[in-house]
């Protein structure tokens, strides 16, 4: 087996909010029970650009400054530690970026994403990454079928997230579903909703965002900057003015949730999807919830089932991934990475090392 650990590899690393820097640093070594793979595109995220945004100190348990940025990879499997079974050198894999314990009283119960002991595993905005033995044995890391590029697989992450959510509401041929943002978010949202054969009303401040809806195929696109009245604007498009069968918001800011809650029929499902700060409160008028039988629900990350899932509709070209993936660059151009990421500018940015 080549030996990789004299050598250094590049790395964009994350020293703070605003602070992520090329540097060199050495290629991880692997256990027995772990897999070194050779990182051919990581995608960037809007979690990428919460944390780079994001001021104070407060950052999830599993992101240690100064660590590695990124965490959306495919790539090559590169060295395979000894007690690993299943894998060949090569092969192209999709990372996931983290795994339940499947012992945990959630694991038990099918909740995989509400597990007690998720080991995450975060640093792809550079040439290898080692996956955890936890990724291994749930898995998390999945052979990509032959038609799907690398930046296409790492793709997987997000989508299987926004799989999740969509399974979870209960979505019916000929329903009306209205989503809140048409970031990558949103956008995922809008490509499996169709596949749903749902009607969409999608909402979003930026103009060229909706018309990405609108190619991905929403029916309504509707900009928010240009409404007096956006609650009324979602409702005037759906039957009697109801309201929608499904509302959505793929935003993650509490005013925003708020509003989603009241564009919704009675009887309506509410999937609050968008993740604000963990410290924030929402009011609802309580008829909503009484009078207008208001289903309420929230969904977190994603789980082993979704990502195979994923990995399946990308390969069956169920995903429109050119709209995805605006940009292809190369690490070194990590100023314009990020410009694109603060700025906006795309939806995604394919960093090949
Ligand atoms: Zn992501
Ligand atoms: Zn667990």
């Amino acid at each position: 087996m080549e030996s990789v650990f004299y050598m250094k590899m590049k790395a964009a690393m994350f020293h703070g909010p605003k602070n992520v820097v090329l540097e060199e640093t050495p290629i991880p070594e692997i256990s027995d029970d772990e897999v070194l793979v050779k990182i051919k595109a990581s995608t960037t995220c809007g979690t990428d650009r919460k944390l780079y945004l994001r001021p104070g100190k407060k950052y999830p348990s599993y992101f240690k400054p100064p660590t590695i940025f990124g965490h959306e990879i495919a790539g090559e499997i590169y060295q395979i530690g000894k007690n690993v079974e299943g894998y060949e050198i090569g092969q192209p894999v999709y990372v996931h970026d983290s795994a339940p314990c499947l012992k945990c009283f959630y694991c038990k119960i099918g909740r995989h994403s509400l597990c007690e002991n998720i080991t995450w595993s975060w640093g792809t905005w550079t040439e290898f990454i080692k996956v955890p033995k936890e990724i291994i044995q749930s898995g998390n890391m999945v052979p990509i079928p032959k038609n799907l590029s690398f930046a296409e697989a790492a793709l997987t992450e997000p989508l299987s997230c926004v799989l999740m959510g969509v399974e979870r509401s209960n979505i019916g041929l000929g329903d009306t579903v209205v989503i809140m943002g048409a970031g990558p978010i949103g956008l995922f949202w809008t490509n499996l909703v169709k596949n749903k054969g749902a009607k969409i009303i999608q909402v979003d401040l930026k103009k060229e965002r909706l018309e990405l809806a609108k190619k991905l195929g929403a029916d309504i696109v509707i900009n928010a900057d240009k409404e007096k009245d956006i609650i009324k604007a979602v409702k005037d498009h759906t039957d009697e003015g109801r309201g929608a069968d499904v509302a959505v918001e793929a935003i993650g800011y509490p005013q925003t949730w708020e509003t989603t809650i009241k564009m919704a029929r009675k009887g309506g499902l509410v999937n609050l999807f968008g993740g604000p700060p963990p410290t924030s409160d929402i009011s609802i008028n309580t008829a909503l919830l009484h009078y207008n039988e208001l289903t309420l629900i929230g969904v977190f990350h994603t789980t082993p089932r979704y990502v195979q899932a994923s990995i399946n509709l990308l390969a069956n070209k169920k995903i429109n991934t050119d709209i995805f993936i605006s940009e292809e660059l190369k690490l070194d151009d990590l100023d314009k990475i990020l410009d694109n990421l603060v700025n906006q500018k795309g939806i995604k940015t394919a960093i090949i090392p």
